[in-house]
């Protein structure tokens, strides 16, 4: 079936409202994605039709939800090529991942041992280590960045000892759209015998990984960065890691007998999740991939690649414009300013226009002190965005320039 966004621009209710009089353009897809009907079906349906408690009830609703939730685990297990599905444990989200891993390594990491970061990771990725480092002692190095927002690998390559015990890299950064080189991470790491997580939040709308070509030992994302419901995502981890690492919170679910005395804690997956999870989230996250994989992920990548390479070249035609993250790696987001005037104000003017775009540091800071610049205007494009958005995305900015300068 050939790409036709007309057609795809159907299935998203939200893209045919209005703001501020004009109708809405939506860039800033790397905060959030839009959901389609298919995805908001898949919630209302739940809830109207089978709402109930999972893996508890002998009763039919409770069977229903039940399955519907553990076949959206088995589509996420095939989305991601994961080899177990005991492997897929849902969480609320990459932030969330992240902090599970990070609490559990407190008992795999000594005084002196080296955990690795890149200078281009999302503050979910750097905050978390820097705790556990101060409870553990460990020591946090950064692989550096260059200015074209690519990561230096052969200072990663000096970094590396037999020390390192964990690395976490971004796949995508969602301050530039920079992809990094994840597969030469994993294996470099692997050499020195180190584990490595990946955070897929910014990659998994716009790429689709295979997590057993790959190999990392961990990797997390967010539904709601992929046309999915927000409070939902997924921990994946290898097997003999999760079995290893200790559980994240105790509750419901995640026991096989609790007396006084002593607590024995389920198998995988369910050691990791405790309570009642968000099941209409699971199963909205089910009908997302669904949605994705209709369309095509090379059909997505290669037409954002052409929104990309159009806006960029409209944009750089605006004199005084700067875009950081220039590697050739990239994808469909674009960290932009205009000298001598603040990011928020332009996002400010452009907001007026219906034009929905990001401002700030993007919660990357050591990013923007990289670049000793405040922020940058973010405008990030996903499949259902058209060639004409840009062209109001470039004419609003020009306006911007000329009431700002
Ligand atoms: C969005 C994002 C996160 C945080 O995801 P949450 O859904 O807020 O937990 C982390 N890393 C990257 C690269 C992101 O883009």
């Amino acid at each position: 079936m050939a790409f036709d966004v007309q057609e795809i621009r159907k299935d998203f209710p939200i893209l045919h409202r209005e703001v501020n009089g004009h109708p809405l353009v939506y860039l800033d897809n790397a905060a959030t994605s839009q959901k389609p009907q298919q995805v908001i079906d898949a919630l209302v349906h739940y809830y109207s039709h089978y709402n109930a408690n999972i893996h508890r009830g002998v009763h039919t609703l409770s069977q229903e939800a039940t399955d519907a939730y553990e076949i959206a685990r088995k589509k996420i297990q095939e989305h991601f090529n994961i080899e177990h599905k005991e492997e897929v444990i849902f969480t609320s989200g990459t932030t969330q991942g992240i902090n599970l891993v990070a609490h559990g390594f407190s008992e795999f990491l000594n005084q002196g041992d080296e955990v690795i970061v890149s200078a281009l990771e999302h503050h979910s990725n750097i905050v978390p280590w820097q705790m556990l480092c101060e409870r553990t002692g460990a020591i946090l190095k950064v692989i550096p960045m260059d200015v074209d927002g690519t990561l230096v690998l052969s200072e990663f390559e000096q970094l590396l000892s037999s020390n390192t015990k964990l690395v976490f890299v971004n796949h995508i950064s969602n301050a530039l759209g920079i992809i990094n080189p994840i597969a030469e991470i994993i294996e470099k790491a692997h050499a020195v015998g180190a584990s490595v997580l990946i955070d897929g939040a910014q990659s998994c709308s716009h790429i689709k990984p295979d997590l057993r070509a790959l190999n990392c030992d961990f990797y997390v994302t967010s539904a709601h960065k992929m046309c999915g419901p927000t409070g939902v995502g997924i921990l994946y981890g290898k097997r003999e890691w999760l079995s290893k690492l200790p559980p994240y919170q105790g509750g419901g679910e995640m026991i096989k007998e609790v007396t006084f005395e002593k607590t024995t804690y389920a198998d995988l997956p369910h050691k990791f999740e405790a309570g009642t999870p968000n099941i209409a989230g699971g199963i909205g996250f089910g009908a997302a991939l669904d949605y994705l994989n209709g369309i095509g992920f090379d059909a997505i990548a290669q037409y954002e690649t052409e929104l990309l390479n159009y806006a960029t070249e409209e944009l750089l035609k605006i004199e005084g414009v700067t875009i950081y993250g220039t590697g050739s790696e990239k994808t469909s987001v674009i960290s932009f300013n205009i000298e001598g005037i603040h990011p928020y104000d332009i996002g400010t003017i452009v907001d007026k226009l219906g034009i929905a775009v990001r401002t700030g540091h993007h919660c990357a800071q050591p990013i923007m002190d990289f670049y000793n610049i405040p922020g940058t205007v973010r405008a990030s494009f996903a499949f259902y965005n058209t060639l004409e958005e840009v062209d109001r995305l470039v004419a609003a900015v020009k306006k911007a320039k000329m009431m700002l300068s």
